[in-house]
């Protein structure tokens, strides 16, 4: 992978990052700035309909910061499962992927070894 391939990829995770932290800060804010009791108390029970999103949420965040520290590290773009590259246009697509498309379709099907 070049230099600048890996700083497309970057920007692209930091990017997705920002959008991420935005929406979640935007939902707190909103509970916390509410006017009103009875405001707050329809806020409150929307904000628990969204805790589960909200997990979801964290855990994306967590897998690009994730991705972030390994795309600085050399390990960043090799499958985990059988070392290969795992290829530049499936990292664009999916900066998350840390297995190849050979690992994945394998993981999906509920197979341990690599193709
Ligand atoms: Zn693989």
């Amino acid at each position: 992978m070049t230099k600048m391939q890996i700083k497309e990829i970057r920007m692209h995770l930091v990017q997705g990052l920002h959008t991420m932290t935005d929406q979640a800060i935007t939902d707190v804010l909103a509970v916390e700035n509410c006017p009103d009791d009875a405001d707050f108390a329809s806020q409150l029970a929307q904000h628990g309909l969204n805790v589960s999103m909200q997990c979801r949420r964290i855990k994306r965040i967590r897998e690009m910061e994730n991705a972030l520290r390994r795309l600085v590290q050399s390990d960043y773009g090799m499958c985990e499962e059988c070392g290969e590259e795992i290829g530049v246009a499936r990292l664009k697509a999916n900066p998350l992927a840390r297995l190849c498309v050979s690992c994945q379709s394998a993981a999906e099907e509920g197979l341990t070894r690599c193709a």
